[in-house]
């Protein structure tokens, strides 16, 4: 499995843009302003696009990007997400106000995309990934993947806050190699980063050590512009996050 870090960021402004994630060049996980950077031979090459969740930092280059398609598919490009996410996309983005409704153009009967509603804990199968949905605790019906091939178990957990459900979700799971968990506020805003539904480094801390099974891998995403600098500093600094990559 190869995984290509397109956008990392919680937001704009910061060291890349905001979360998008290539899968074997193949699959991609969120449409953040980070997907932008990607060539267009490249986009064209993705087979199948999974999202988190609705908030814009994850979704802010899907339209644009869907636009680069337009006659360089045969088939209508999958999008899977959660209803409700769906919904929102459906209602909010391509409603033909923002953006047209791509689930009718050129054509209802060709369109050039078609959503498709995910369920946690069903596993879909492309080619030789496994990418199973599970529940996180955010302010909107969100979704982090399990993405699994022989060799290696990759899980992007999107944005969560720490809870009991969360921890139990994830050690649900099999054994984690790379787990890519959020970091969005430091610590003194622990009670904004429960209100948005985030990670500070001390919750971020103990949702890692109550996993059953530690990661071979831990990876940072997500901080926020405006802490992005306090936040590395204090990575780097602090002996607990000894290893811990900061994307
Ligand atoms: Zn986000
Ligand atoms: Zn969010």
């Amino acid at each position: 499995m190869n995984i290509d870090i397109l956008g990392s960021s919680g937001g704009v402004g910061g060291q890349s843009g905001s979360t998008s994630l290539l899968i074997s060049n193949r699959i991609l996980v969120d449409a953040g302003s980070g997907l932008g950077a990607l060539s267009l031979e490249r986009m064209r090459g993705i087979e199948a696009v999974f999202i988190t969740h609705s908030h814009m930092d994850h979704i802010s280059a899907l339209p644009p990007f869907l636009a680069n398609l337009f006659g360089h598919r045969t088939t209508p490009l999958p999008i899977y997400a959660l209803p409700e996410t769906i919904e929102v996309l459906k209602s909010c983005i391509f409603n033909g106000q923002i953006w047209p409704d791509f689930t009718a153009i050129p054509s209802a009967a060709d369109p050039i995309i078609e959503f498709r509603a995910l369920t946690p804990w069903q596993t879909l199968r492309h080619n030789e990934l496994s990418l199973t949905p599970f529940s996180v605790e955010h302010t909107v019906p969100t979704v982090g993947y399990s993405i699994q091939d022989q060799n290696q178990h990759f899980v992007f957990c999107a944005d969560s806050k720490s809870s009991a459900e969360f921890i139990d979700q994830l050690n649900r799971l099999p054994a984690i190699h790379t787990l890519m968990i959020e970091c969005s506020f430091p610590d003194r805003y622990q009670q904004l980063a429960d209100m948005s539904g985030h990670l500070t480094p001390q919750t971020l801390y103990n949702t890692v050590q109550k996993l059953l099974q530690a990661p071979q891998q831990v990876w940072i995403t997500h901080l926020k512009p405006a802490y992005e600098d306090e936040l590395r500093a204090l990575f780097s600094q602090d002996t607990r996050f000894n290893n811990w990559r900061v994307l």
